[in-house]
C-alpha cells in the first residue's frame, strides 16, 4: 500500500502547524508502519569505526579542517569483538560507519567483512562515504549486504555549497546510490533537516526523491549546529518563511511522510532525535512511522571522538545499558523487538493490506 501523495500535498504537510490535523498524520503514518512492516522494531549495532575524514563537510564536526579533534580507527579485532558484541544481545545487523578515511583499505575492510560474515549471522551494513566503485564492489563481494549514503538535500545548489568536492571532483551522491543498488547492496540514504538554506520546497522534493529511487532504509534526523563547523557558528534564519526549521517537529514530519510515500522501507528512529529530545525523542519517532533503533556499539574510549555534532545521545552508556535502555523502551510503547536481519528484501511474509479506499491529500 502506498499513497500518492503529490508534492503539493507533501508541502501542505510540512508546513502544517494544527496539532489537531498532524494527529490525523500521525495516526496514518503509524497505521501505514503497522500494515507494512509490523510491530517489530529491528535493532542495528551502530560501532563508529574510525572519525578520521577527508572532507570538509560544512556540518560534520569530523570534517578534516576539525583540526583539534582527536583521531581514531578502530583495530581490526575490536571491531569483530563489537560484532560478536551485537550476536550476545540479538541483533541481526552491524552498521560499519566511519568518515571518509582511506586508511579504511579496500583489503583490510573486505577481511573484516569476511570475517564476520564467516562467524556471525549477522547483516552487514556498511556507511562509510563515497567511496571509489572498485572499494564497493570488493566489499560486496566480501558478504556486505547493505550500504548507507545519505543524499543530505536534493537541491544540488544546496548541496554542493556545503558538502565540497574532493580535488575538484564532482559528487554525485544519487548516482553512487544508483551504483550501490546495481552491485546488489540494500541501499539506504537520508537527509538532515534545517539545514541552513533548505526550503520546504527543496524538502518535498527528498521526500519524492526517496520514492523515486525505492529506497530500503530512510534516516532522517534534524541538522545539529556544531561549532567547530563552518554551519555551526551561522544561525538557522527561521525568521524566513522558506526555512526548514530544525526542529523535532519538523522531523516527525518528514518521518511520518516518508513512511506514506515509502511503506516497505525501514526507517531509523535516529540518533539525532534521540539528541534534541533525549527523553522521548525515539518513542515518538517509532509512533510517527519509524521502525528501527540503532544502539550504539562503539567502545566506549571511542564514543566521545565520533562528534559529528555536540552532546550526541548514549555517549557515556557501555553497550550493554544502551541495549537495556532501549528494550525497555520499545516495550513500553507496546512494540516488540524484531528477530533476524530484519532487512526489506527478505522480511518475513506480512499480510498484504488491502489498498485503502481514500488518499490522504491534504485537504
Ligand atoms: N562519512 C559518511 C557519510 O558522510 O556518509 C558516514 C558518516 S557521517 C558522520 C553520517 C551522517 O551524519 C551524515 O550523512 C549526516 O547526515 C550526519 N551528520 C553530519 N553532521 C551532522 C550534523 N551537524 N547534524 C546532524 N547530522 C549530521
Ligand atoms: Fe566526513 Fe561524513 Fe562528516 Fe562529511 S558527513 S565530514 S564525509 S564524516
Amino acid at each position: 500500500m502506498s499513497t500518492t501523495l503529490q508534492h503539493a500535498d507533501i508541502l501542505a504537510w510540512l508546513r502544517e502547524a494544527n496539532p489537531a490535523q498532524l494527529e490525523k498524520l500521525w495516526q496514518r503514518a503509524d497505521t501505514m508502519r503497522r500494515l507494512n512492516v509490523g510491530d517489530a522494531v529491528h535493532l542495528r549495532g551502530l560501532v563508529e569505526i574510525s572519525n578520521h575524514c577527508v572532507r570538509q563537510c560544512a556540518y560534520c564536526g569530523l570534517r578534516a579542517g576539525h583540526e583539534t579533534l582527536v583521531r581514531y580507527r578502530m583495530e581490526a579485532d575490536e571491531i569483530i569483538e563489537a560484532a560478536r558484541q551485537a550476536v550476545k544481545f540479538g541483533y541481526g545487523t552491524v552498521v560499519l560507519q566511519a568518515g571518509e578515511d582511506y586508511g579504511i583499505t579496500t583489503g583490510w575492510m573486505a577481511g573484516i567483512i569476511r570475517q564476520i560474515k564467516a562467524e556471525t549471522p549477522l547483516a552487514v551494513t556498511l556507511s562509510l562515504g563515497e567511496r571509489p566503485d572498485k572499494d564497493l564492489a570488493a566489499w560486496r563481494k566480501a558478504g556486505a549486504d547493505r550500504y548507507l549514503l545519505r543524499f543530505e538535500t536534493s537541491d544540488r545548489v544546496l548541496f554542493n555549497s556545503i558538502h565540497p568536492p574532493l580535488s575538484h571532483h564532482p559528487c554525485d551522491r544519487i548516482a553512487i546510490l544508483r551504483r550501490l543498488k546495481q552491485l546488489g547492496f540494500e541501499t539506504g540514504s537520508g537527509v538532515m533537516v534545517g539545514i541552513p538554506g533548505q526550503t520546504f520546497d527543496s524538502l518535498a522534493n527528498d521526500i519524492a526523491l526517496f520514492r523515486e529511487l525505492d529506497l530500503d532504509m530512510i534516516g532522517i534526523g534534524p541538522f545539529i549546529p556544531h561549532p567547530a563547523t563552518p554551519l555551526g557558528v551561522s544561525r538557522v534564519n527561521t525568521e524566513l518563511q522558506t526555512q526548514v526549521p530544525n526542529t523535532e517537529l519538523m522531523v516527525y514530519k518528514a518521518v511520518a511522510l516518508t513512511r506514506l510515500v515509502c511503506p516497505k522501507a525501514n526507517i531509523p528512529a535516529t540518533t539525532a532525535l534521540a539528541t534534541i529530545n533525549k527523553r522521548n525523542g525515539r518513542e515518538l519517532g517509532l509512533q510517527r512511522g519509524a521502525n528501527v533503533f540503532m544502539p550504539n556499539l562503539t567502545p566506549l574510549k571511542y564514543r566521545r571522538l565520533y562528534e559529528i555534532y555536540p552532546a550526541k545521545a548514549c555517549i557515556e552508556e557501555t553497550g550493554n545499558a544502551c541495549n537495556n535502555c532501549l528494550t525497555l523502551r520499545i516495550r513500553k510503547i507496546g512494540r516488540h523487538i524484531g528477530n533476524g536481519p530484519g532487512g526489506r528484501r527478505q522480511r518475513a511474509a506480512i499480510p498484504t493490506p488491502q489498498p485503502q479506499p481514500e488518499e490522504f491529500c491534504h485537504a
